[in-house]
């Protein structure tokens, strides 16, 4: 079975721009929940696939809609939740040198940002990637839709654009929290892990691999 991962930091870390609130209703309903059904889902057909983004690509297409929308939103939300940290930062080195040739610097890459994800319609996600050449892009994806399924485009930061993310802080203003989450919380440093992963140096994050059934009591 695959764990619900527990969150990086203090549920009151990443607030004023995500509440403690919003985090515990996130977390422990929305996120719990995707996993739970998940792993549901698997016992019920009698599968365990040997990681979560094997269980993504073989479920994806819709072959498997219902697995498939539980195992990717389980991933993207745990990437999700290491593309935050408590602590401000800036791109620095590497990362900072690819967002200037990509998009012209930060203030230019923020305003591709927030208005990617707050035109996107409906439910989704927005990400920064970098691509097979190594170049960075922004795009947003529907739903559940993931970047496991498309290789070529390595994840860098994510942040959620389900109303369940934002509402209970900002309501229907979508385009103030993404423009708060961009100035106050990604993870520079794990995106520039991830981009030089994407380069040939290290490892791409991965989901936790899945443990054995734990034995009813
Ligand atoms: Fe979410």
């Amino acid at each position: 079975m695959f764990t619900l991962p527990g969150l990086p930091y203090a549920y009151d870390a990443l607030a004023p721009v995500i509440s403690d609130r919003t985090l515990h209703f996130h977390h422990d309903k929305h996120h719990a929940a995707y996993v739970k059904t998940l792993n549901e889902l698997l016992a019920k057909a009698g599968k365990m696939p040997s990681s979560l983004e094997a269980a993504i690509v073989e479920s994806a297409g819709a072959k498997e809609p219902k697995l498939y929308n539980n195992a990717a939103q389980a991933w993207n939300h745990a990437f999700f939740w290491l593309a935050m940290s408590p602590t401000r930062q800036a791109p620095a080195a590497e990362l900072a040198e690819a967002i200037r040739i990509s998009f012209g610097g930060l203030p230019a890459l923020r305003e591709q940002f927030v208005k990617e994800g707050a035109a996107h319609f409906g439910s989704g996600w927005v990400w920064l990637a970098a691509d097979a050449g190594g170049g960075l892009k922004v795009f947003s994806t529907h739903d559940a839709h993931d970047t496991v399924t498309t290789p070529k485009d390595h994840p860098l930061l994510v942040c959620d654009l389900w109303e369940h993310a934002y509402y209970l802080d900002y309501q229907n203003d979508r385009k103030a929290y993404l423009e708060a989450w961009f100035d106050a919380l990604p993870n520079w440093d794990f995106a520039a892990s991830q981009l030089a992963a994407a380069r040939g140096s290290g490892a791409l994050w991965r989901y936790e691999a899945p443990v054995a059934e734990a034995r009813a009591a």
